[in-house]
């Protein structure tokens, strides 16, 4: 294909607004394309590269303002170009705006009689951009770029400049090459979906749909060293995880960094969240991956920083890891990590992407022999906070939550993962009343009554039961038992007298207290001992607190 094509049906792209036109232009772009079909696919979304490959053209702006200045002729400098980019907005228009193709090249390409460029040829030379490497390599990347773009037209120097920087901006994301692959080559798009999701390969999912149509797609699985997007969690409550799956299987979210490990039963190959390939920089990974991976699998899992006590070291120590080329062996004395393994998309040729959480969460158990995040599936709050508690006090963030009947969705953050929010607010109760724990806990009093402070007392707002270690159960007894009114049964009066902070994850109005609120998913996080009953918090900021929430305003 003629890259001067290519950019006239970019351009008639950029023009249009409707998605549904947009669809059908690429739809029959993809079509004309021919052989330069994957380069195709990837142009358009202004990217060189498969998605998968670690390759960069590292071109900077500066570079392609030189190159485009030196086509551009005689009476233009670097400088020129970035005044006019920086006015216009645009390396596009501004590259666009020159009449290219009248210089006697250095390059690869002589000036004169414009020969026209091709598809192809672009992306041969873009590709051997991209392996310059070294000293002088950036005078011969200037030489290439020069030689593309004195063979350019306006329409064609535009979407040049804009490939060459990934400024593409013609509004056609995944989406639309996806919906354009399935309408091109007649497949449904949820095949093209779930391939593009498992090789990350525009290119390689248009040629196969238009080649061997549905049948071909379904054909493409995990390859082991071709990494996958991760998929991501959102921001969510414990309320929100139980009451949508019932139970909800509970991990730490550890403070590190993310990484997909690939083993082929012979070679480890590591890649960040961004799908990088970070093989080098994490070698006590690698070794341990050899040493504790039984079988040939693609996991994913958090990179974590540890100091000489094994505590963990915050997340930039890990990153700073990650981005070192050099000296990894110095870094690594300084500095040494460990994997957490939590999921597990493919063992022993076996895809698992669509296998639910908790049986994935076996395979990795055994397979793994050391580093697998454990795993607590729990309906119980408690139980959840306990985790939460835990981690915490390991020095990690909190805590993910996860639907335990969930596929691996790549690539999606999606409701099924849930990162827990941190309470944003914690309020100061009164403790006025308790219940006698039960079996081990039958002489410590535990779930507590907390009520607010009004201008006539004290009106309930909740109990709480969570967050609390035995130990402290025993204070909290030993406390409040002074204080104690009259009991009935296992319930307990008491004199306000006892400040708690308590967390908790959304204030609701209720007709269960007398306060006229609840609060949802309450936690104890410790005993105000400074705070008298007058500091208490009042039911005046309750209803505040719990408007806010409702107006989300602050
Ligand atoms: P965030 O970066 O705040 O969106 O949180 C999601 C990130 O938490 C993931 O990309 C992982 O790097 C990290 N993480 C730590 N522990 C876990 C876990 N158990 N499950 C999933 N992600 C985790």
């Amino acid at each position: 294909m003629e890259f001067a094509a290519f950019a006239e049906d970019a351009a008639a792209i950029e023009a249009e607004s409707a998605d549904l036109a947009i669809v059908e232009s690429v739809r029959d772009l993809f079509e004309a394309a021919g052989e330069d079909l994957p380069t195709v696919t990837r142009f358009v979304q202004g990217r060189v590269f498969p998605a998968h490959e670690s390759t960069t053209l590292d071109i900077g702006p500066a570079l392609c303002y030189e190159a485009i200045a030196r086509a551009a002729g005689q009476n233009v400098s670097a400088a020129d170009v970035e005044s006019r980019v920086a006015t216009v907005g645009d390396v596009g228009e501004v590259a666009a705006d020159y009449e290219f193709g009248g210089q006697r090249g250095l390059g690869s390409f002589g000036g004169g009689g414009r020969e026209a460029l091709t598809v192809g040829e672009v992306a041969a030379e873009l590709d051997t951009l991209a392996t310059l490497d070294g000293s002088g390599s950036q005078d011969r990347k200037l030489d290439v770029l020069f030689g593309l773009f004195n063979r350019t037209d306006p329409d064609e120097a535009r979407y040049l400049a804009r490939i060459v920087l990934s400024e593409m901006r013609i509004g056609v994301g995944e989406g639309t090459v996806r919906d354009a692959i399935a309408a091109a080559f007649d497949v449904p798009i949820e095949a093209v979906e779930r391939a593009l999701h498992v090789s990350n390969d525009y290119g390689l999912v248009a040629t196969v749909a238009r080649d061997e149509g549905e049948d071909g797609l379904d054909d493409i699985h995990l390859e082991i060293g071709r990494p996958v997007q991760a998929m991501l969690a959102q921001a969510g409550t414990v309320s929100e995880a139980l009451g949508d799956w019932g139970r909800a299987a509970v991990e730490w979210k550890y403070d590190g960094a993310r990484v997909q490990v690939h083993y082929d039963g012979d070679s480890v190959s590591l890649y960040s969240r961004n799908m990088e390939d970070v093989t080098d920089p994490l070698p006590e990974i690698v070794s341990f991956v050899e040493t504790n991976l039984g079988a040939p699998a693609i996991l994913d899992g958090e990179v974590v920083a540890v100091d000489d006590d094994g505590d963990p070291l915050p997340f930039q120590a890990v990153l700073r890891r990650f981005r070192r080329k050099h000296d990894v062996a110095k870094a690594r004395e300084e500095v040494e990590v460990e994997l957490r393994a939590f999921d597990c998309l493919h063992a022993d040729g076996e895809d698992l992407l669509d296998t639910p959480l908790t049986d994935r969460h076996d395979r990795l158990g055994s397979l793994l022999s050391a580093g697998v995040a454990e795993v607590a599936v729990t309906d119980d709050p408690d139980e959840v906070a306990a985790v939460e508690t835990a981690a915490l006090d390991a020095g990690h963030e909190g805590i993910m939550l996860k639907d335990p009947e969930s596929t691996y969705s790549p690539g999606r953050r999606g409701k099924h993962w849930l990162k827990r929010k941190p309470d944003v607010e914690t309020l100061d109760l009164v403790a006025t009343g308790a219940e006698w724990g039960e079996g081990r806990r039958a002489e410590f009093l535990g779930t507590f009554e907390l009520s607010v402070r009004t201008p006539d007392g004290f009106e309930t707002i909740g109990n709480v039961a969570t967050g609390i270690t035995d130990e402290e159960l025993a204070d909290l007894t030993d406390l409040l038992e002074p204080h104690v009114r009259s009991e009935d049964g296992q319930t307990v009066d008491v004199a306000p007298a006892v400040v708690f902070e308590v967390g908790y994850e959304e204030i609701q109005t209720s007709p269960t207290y007398s306060s006229g609120f609840a609060l949802r998913f309450p936690r104890f996080l410790g005993v105000r001992a400074d705070k008298d009953l007058e500091d208490a918090d009042s039911l005046a900021r309750v209803e505040r607190l719990a408007d806010h929430a409702a107006t989300g305003s602050d």
